[in-house]
């Protein structure tokens, strides 16, 4: 392979040339993120690398799930050598927080630095009767929908089990302190839409959510979790057999062309093939799939698309919750006028098809959907990787 610097002059190359490396230092034994998890995976590692019992495990992930703890020093009924034992083999994975803003609804965004140095962020909406976190899954996103910010990053990379919690319990945190509360898990729902799609993902997803229903971690009801797809079908049908979460779809379009031209994974599972997995997705007793539909002006707002929404829902218990565009400068969509929203959901309630405006949080503070793209640091000159479906 050519070195990176055959086309530069040779004076200049012998300048650039790092000096010689010194003897390299024996690498450190890998340390396992213990906060990523299970409580089985805790178990088994307790007893089989740690010579611990595995009552030592469970106490860990008590502290680790159900009250946040960020260091294995705060936990101070394992004994100081256990302590000690697990700095040198484990580690809780951080996320800094880097950033905060609060938008005149209450919604509070929060931005994360992770350890390479990555930015994330989770937004925090309360309301009278529910306190729900948007969660994020990836840095960035692969999926390039043409009118979300995330869209523009490209994928940077996964978030591990224990990042994706730890935006959860660092949260719970935050809302103890400033609403001066007691309660452990001030959270009560969790929604899977911040950056990121989560069913590109799914190990991770499955692991977090599998600590996140778990009765010794912060036990989060299957009722009040929801994870959002922009429509990975193969996906779907695992999700639906290995998780028991509720499901949402981006649909975003009520045309193969229109999707095509906005969400490009369109073109690998087209509306047809994505419905169908909607069918077949086994459905607890009274639950729907949430249809998510982003508004754009003039190009999926006008009653014909009403009309083909409806016939294309017809046969699945759907609920479709319609989301005003949040403009973003330079992708050039603009949002649906107030009045034309609500005939549109008119005209889907009127299909019999259950249709909600839903409520733009956040938005001052760009804190709403599509607009979680903070790039932070030195991230902001890289560019996007190229979009790779399953
Ligand atoms: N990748 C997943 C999770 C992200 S959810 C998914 O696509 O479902 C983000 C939601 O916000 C999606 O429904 C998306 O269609 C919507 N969205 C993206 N950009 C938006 C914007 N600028 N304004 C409003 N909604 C947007």
């Amino acid at each position: 392979m050519q070195p990176e610097s055959s086309n530069i002059p040779a004076a200049i190359a012998e300048l650039q040339a790092a000096p010689p490396a010194p003897e390299p230092a024996p690498a450190p034994a890998k340390l396992v993120e213990v906060s990523s998890l299970t409580l089985e995976g805790l178990t088994r590692f307790f007893t089989e690398q740690l010579g611990e019992r595995s009552f030592r495990a469970s106490q860990l992930y008590r502290w680790l799930h159900q009250r946040g703890a960020t260091s294995f020093d705060e936990m101070t009924d394992l004994s100081k050598a256990l302590r000690e034992k697990l700095k040198q083999r484990a580690e809780i994975v951080p996320l800094v927080k880097d950033a905060e803003q609060r938008s005149v609804d209450g919604t509070i965004k929060y931005r994360w630095k992770t350890r390479d140095g990555r930015y994330i962020e989770s937004v925090y909406m309360p309301s009278e009767d529910r306190k729900t976190l948007c969660v994020s899954t990836q840095v960035g996103c692969a999926m390039a929908c043409s009118f979300c910010m995330t869209g523009t990053l490209g994928l940077k990379r996964n978030l591990t089990p224990g990042e994706i919690v730890a935006q959860v319990h660092a949260v719970n945190r935050e809302v103890r302190k400033n609403e001066h509360l007691e309660t452990l898990r001030p959270l009560s729902n969790l929604v899977f839409m911040g950056m990121g799609e989560p069913l590109h993902n799914f190990e991770n997803l499955k692991t977090a959510l599998s600590i996140l229903q778990s009765e010794d971690g912060p036990n989060f009801s299957h009722r009040h979790i929801t994870v959002s797809t922009v429509g990975l079908v193969p996906m779907i049908e695992r999700f639906g057999q290995e998780t028991d979460v509720k499901l949402a779809i981006s649909l975003n379009a009520s045309t193969d062309e229109q999707r095509s031209k906005t969400m490009p994974v369109n073109r690998k599972w087209n509306i047809a093939a994505l419905l169908d997995a909607c069918r077949k997705f086994p459905l607890r007793q009274g639950r729907r799939i949430t249809f998510e539909y982003v508004l754009l002006r003039d190009f999926n707002d006008s009653d014909e698309d009403a009309w083909r929404l409806i016939e294309l829902l017809k046969d699945i218990p759907a609920k479709v919750n319609l989301i005003p565009y949040n403009e973003n400068p330079g992708l050039g969509f603009k949002t649906t006028m107030d009045e034309r929203a609500e005939r549109f959901r008119e005209l889907l309630c009127e299909g019999h098809v259950a249709a909600f405006i839903r409520q733009n949080r956040g938005r001052d503070i760009a804190g709403a959907c599509g607009q979680l793209a903070n790039r932070g640091g030195e991230n902001a000159s890289e560019s996007p990787q190229s979009p790779e479906l399953p």
